[in-house]
């Protein structure tokens, strides 16, 4: 209950080492006592307290005000290991390794698209594949494939489909190092083959949307968020490709926990230390996964634009996107962090939280070297997105990290079974909301009602200094897998 929590400030709790039997460390919660109201309803402060029992935790867990239940770790929870003894666990990741979000943004003001937005949403989803299971236009060789899990966005950029600018402007530049295609499954393989370039179903989504309130003039303008201007919003994942990756790994995983002697509190928290076969394994395929998300988001992009030059070439100036920023919320990567006073390479957990370096971090790119990094926060597509930056107490307080979305209230089939697609439809459209859903289920499940309120986890990050406001997005057409 929120007795066993003790307040920190407004926006800031602990759980202390010592609160629980076979606690390794402490456990740091963002959230407001609402919000904190809200999240102990299902069991994502549990399983942070499971997962402040792993070996080699270099610091506390800490978890995000859009925290929810998840498998293993909660959603929204970040936890940083360190060697000798630190493991890799893939429930600290998530089944969509390296989904994310993409910003990009136009020149366009939303009068002069108006006309043209009914258009425009049949453009993007006739040229961005959704839906379950769903292929794309391109099939994969094994050599293709091997190059994808290698080159990330840059095999996108090899095929023309994306600028220098563009990788340049994503987390890891759009690539992280040493993915291990030989650790990836035949039956990943086969998955991943044909479904790059594609969105999916269910909560990923392609968003067009409106600077409505700008915080920070000076990160806006680097940024190149124009008040009134029409942005574009691509959240997605690795596809089955990443899942299959992690289905494997939860279940191989459970042999080195044994072979290791390492206590669990919950099967669902298998892990491998760092530095043994298995979790070197397990890191080479999970960044394979990671590299094939980042190209998938990047010819989404391309296809995206596509789109925009399909609907509004001819009747609207300048409808050229360009990349904000491109984030990933489900990946473990090794980064240099200064816990208690002493720089330590640490393999940092984010689960449905988002990297928030801050400024004159070096993995930025000089344009955001002032501003600190671009934060995509979406929310629903009936409320509205936040874009935050990075400030230099994330760095000491929540591992460079912030949140990454508004985080559930309603489990999927809660809202599927409390609300009804075509209401929903019609209420959004009322709105102004142009909507191609690729299922009226799929819709309810999205509500907006099943999220929570995305003002207030963003009040919550920045009243607790761990990132600041930059802009605010409003949305205008959404394309639901
Ligand atoms: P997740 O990756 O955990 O599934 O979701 C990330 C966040 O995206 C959710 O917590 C939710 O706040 C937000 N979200 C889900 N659907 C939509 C949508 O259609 N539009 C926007 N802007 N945000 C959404
Ligand atoms: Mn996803
Ligand atoms: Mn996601």
């Amino acid at each position: 209950t929120i007795h066993d929590l003790t307040p920190v400030s407004e926006f800031e709790w602990e759980i202390p080492a010592d609160a629980r039997k076979g606690m390794r460390v402490g456990v740091r919660l963002f959230a407001t006592r609402r919000l904190l109201e809200a999240v102990l309803k299902d069991n994502a402060v549990q399983q942070a307290v499971n997962a402040a029992s792993l070996p080699g935790l270099a610091g506390p867990v800490v978890v995000m005000p859009d925290m929810h239940q998840g498998y293993g770790f909660p959603i929204g929870g970040v936890a940083a290991t360190a060697l000798p003894d630190g493991v890799i666990s893939p429930g600290g990741i998530g089944y969509d390794i390296n989904c994310g979000v993409r910003l990009m943004a136009s020149a366009v003001p939303l009068e002069a698209a108006q006309p043209y937005l009914e258009r425009l949403v049949t453009a993007l989803d006739q040229h961005c594949p959704s839906g379950v299971g769903t292929a794309g236009s391109l099939r994969l060789s094994d050599a293709d494939l091997e190059k994808v899990c290698r080159l990330g966005a840059g095999w996108a950029q090899q095929r023309g489909w994306a600028t220098e600018m563009d990788l340049r402007r994503c987390e890891d530049g759009g690539c992280l190092p040493e993915a291990d295609p030989a650790s990836v499954s035949p039956r990943a393989r086969e998955r991943g083959r044909t479904q790059l370039g594609t969105l999916g179903a269910g909560n990923h989504f392609i968003e067009v949307g409106v600077v409505e309130d700008v915080y920070d003039l000076e990160a806006a303008q680097a940024m190149g968020l124009e008040p009134g201007c029409l942005t574009l919003m691509i959240h997605c994942g690795s596809r089955g490709f990443g899942h299959q990756i992690c289905t494997d790994a939860v279940q191989s995983l459970q042999g080195a926990v044994r072979r290791y002697g390492i206590s669990i509190p919950d099967r669902e928290l298998v892990c491998a230390p760092l530095d043994s076969p298995e979790g070197r394994a397990y890191l080479g395929a999970m960044r394979s996964a990671a590299n094939y998300a980042f190209a998938n988001r990047q010819i989404l992009a391309h296809q995206a634009r596509l789109a925009f030059e399909a609907a509004l070439a001819g009747v609207v100036r300048n409808f050229h996107l360009h990349l904000v920023y491109d984030i990933t919320h489900n990946i473990a990567k090794l980064e240099t962090h200064t816990l208690n006073g002493r720089a330590q390479r640490v393999c940092v957990h984010r689960k449905g939280a988002t990297r928030a370096f801050g400024p004159g971090s070096p993995d930025l790119p000089p344009e955001y070297a002032h501003t600190g990094q671009p934060v995509l926060v979406p929310g629903s597509m009936g409320t509205g997105s936040w874009v935050l930056a990075g400030t230099a107490e994330s760095m000491e307080r929540s591992y460079a990290s912030s949140c990454h979305g508004a985080g559930r209230v309603f489990s999927r089939s809660q809202a599927k079974r409390e609300i009804r697609g075509e209401a929903l439809l019609r209420a959004l459209e009322k709105q102004g909301i142009q909507v191609r859903a690729g299922s009226m289920g799929g819709l309810a499940e999205e509500a907006p009602q099943a999220y929570k309120d995305v003002d207030e986890v963003v009040r919550t990050v920045c009243g607790a200094g761990i990132t600041r406001k930059v802009a605010r997005l409003r949305p205008v057409a959404v394309v639901k897998g």
